[in-house]
């Protein structure tokens, strides 16, 4: 790739290691013509199955609308973005390893909350409850007694 300081196609990778559980390398380049340094990043593209939503309709698999709902769940909890970035490839490693084109939203939703229970309590409750959107405060404290266990 072109270096992105001055245009050069002449760089080499000085630093080169695996990220993000192996699902992503990063690699120190310096530009030979310039001296200046730079991160790339390269994961492989696979094809996730497309999203069947509760109404029917059906809608390409959206990574950042995964990450966001996860990252909101998450935000201010004692969870590292490394163990944050494991748990979205897991689940896309989930839904690609079920062969379909298309998965319903309801099961990627599934898969969220079980990660969430695994990573942080409070993160879990809180994605469940617009999840699922609990009636009331005894719907909340009945999935609150039944993570106590
Ligand atoms: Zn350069």
């Amino acid at each position: 790739m072109h270096c992105p300081f001055c245009g050069a196609t002449d760089t080499k990778v000085i630093d080169s290691r695996l990220v993000a559980d192996g699902h992503q390398v990063r690699r120190r380049r310096q530009c030979i013509a310039c001296s200046e340094r730079y991160t790339t990043f390269e994961t492989a593209e696979l094809v996730m199955p497309r999203i069947i939503k509760s109404n029917g309709n059906r809608e390409p698999f959206n990574e950042d609308k995964l990450t966001g709902g996860i990252q909101r769940a998450l935000e201010k909890r004692p969870v590292s973005t490394d163990d944050m970035e494991k748990a979205i490839n897991a689940i896309k490693t989930k839904i690609r390893a079920t062969g379909e084109r298309e998965v319903s939203s309801n099961m990627v939703g599934n898969l969220v909350m079980e990660a969430l229970k695994e990573l942080d309590k409070v993160a879990y409750i809180r994605f469940a409850s617009v999840y699922h959107s609990f009636e009331d405060i005894r719907e909340f404290g009945e999935e609150i007694a039944r993570l106590e266990k």
